[in-house]
């Protein structure tokens, strides 16, 4: 690993100076659970690490109407937060579909945005809930849409100098969602097909008055299935209509790699992903 100067600033505006002196030659540390294993492959050689581990004001929760997350919030403690059951369970089922406990104990969820895999578990399930991230930079800040952030595989909008400091989902939607995943071969490899899925249904019950479906790791950024969405609407909730749902994901997917295997489990985790949204609503 080539040698990099170290930095541990105490407060969020330390870090901020230090990324504007280092810019796009620096990179600053979270949880480490990708940024390590990528400086070990010789995959990025920064001439800077700045650890934002003591930046404990970015390690927060806060739900009312709204949600907020603190980038620096590892996975562990959302999977652990009692408000991610019941509806809200898609958050929780997000976070434990990340590696092993160890790694969600480290890992942070600004982290996994940040990272930009395309099969990153968070975002479906943050996607589907039309999540927003505060950027900060020295002396400015502005919100960008997640579903605008990424620009391509481990490529995203953040500019050298730009920190994610939250998360916010604002306000918490009517309805309720599912998160449902496939791992590649055992519990701590990567997400072959995540689908995270979000339904609104009329007063009576019968209705889909609104659907927000979002997958990963079968195109090169995490996105949502727009046509799939317009299909439920104003559909009745079946598992007929999650069904023809689930074959419209599909066809939205384009995986670069096993695309039939990949396009099949879009179908079946989608539909499966509706009826467990549609039942926590019930
Ligand atoms: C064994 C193993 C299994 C894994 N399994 C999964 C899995 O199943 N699903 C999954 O989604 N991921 C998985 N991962 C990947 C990883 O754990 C997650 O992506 C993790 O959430 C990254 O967060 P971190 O805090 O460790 O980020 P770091 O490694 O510290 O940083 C990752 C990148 O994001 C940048 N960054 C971090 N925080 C910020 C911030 N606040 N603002 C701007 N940039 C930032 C860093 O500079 C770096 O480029 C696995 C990793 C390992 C090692």
């Amino acid at each position: 690993m080539k040698p990099f100067h170290y930095h541990e600033p105490s407060t969020l505006e330390e870090a901020l100076d230090l990324l504007h002196q280092y810019g796009e030659r620096a990179r600053v540390l979270a949880g480490g659970t990708d940024l390590v294993v990528q400086m070990k492959q010789g995959k990025i050689r920064p001439e800077a690490i700045i650890n934002l581990n003591k930046l404990q004001e970015l390690n927060f929760m806060a739900i009312d109407s709204a949600i907020r997350i603190g980038s620096l919030t590892p996975l562990s403690r959302i999977a652990a937060n009692p408000f991610f059951t019941g509806r809200l369970a898609l958050l929780r089922e997000a976070a434990l579909a990340v590696g092993d406990a160890q790694i969600r104990n480290a890992a942070t969820v600004g982290g996994n945005i940040a990272n930009a895999s395309p099969s990153a578990d968070m975002p479906p399930a943050l996607l589907a809930l039309e999540a927003k991230l505060k950027l900060k930079k020295k002396g400015g800040e502005r919100v960008v849409g997640l579903d605008e952030f990424c620009l391509g595989p481990f490529c995203t909008h953040l500019q050298g100098e730009e920190l994610i400091v939250e998360i916010s989902v604002s306000p918490i939607p009517e309805g309720s969602g599912a998160y449902v995943w496939m791992p590649k071969r055992t519990a701590v490899d990567e997400t072959l097909v995540g689908v995270g899925a979000w339904l609104q249904a009329d007063a009576q019950g019968e209705t889909c008055s609104r659907a927000l479906l979002a997958l990963s790791s079968v195109a090169p950024v995490p996105f949502r299935a727009r046509k799939a969405e317009a299909f439920l609407q104003g559909k009745n909730l079946s598992r007929e209509n999650f069904r023809i749902a689930g074959e419209i994901a599909a066809e939205e997917a384009a995986p670069r790699s096993r695309a039939d295997y990949r396009k099949t489990l879009v179908s079946v985790l989608t539909e499966e992903a509706l009826e467990r949204a549609w039942r926590r609503a019930k």
